[in-house]
């Protein structure tokens, strides 16, 4: 079983958002998490959230789990 660097660093994150969902949460356009003093989602610039801490949660494993399959905006920052 091994795993890149990156798909480590995928898990880490969402670890710690999934511990941390007060500090975090969901674009209501495309699904992104982002940190709770966001205005403007850095994706698809959708300004819409939904700071649950249960949406957060279930938001973070997935993206935790999910083969990545395509590059992000916060990817190449
Ligand atoms: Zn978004």
């Amino acid at each position: 079983m091994t795993s890149t660097p990156q798909q480590q660093s995928r898990i880490e994150k969402a670890k710690e958002i999934a511990n941390n969902p007060g500090n975090y949460k969901v674009c209501e356009g495309c699904d992104s998490i982002v940190g709770s003093g966001t205005h403007i989602c850095p994706n698809c610039h959708g300004y819409r959230f939904d700071p649950e801490a249960s949406r957060v949660v279930d938001q973070a494993v997935w993206l935790g789990c999910r083969e990545q399959t395509s590059v992000t905006a916060e990817d190449l920052i």
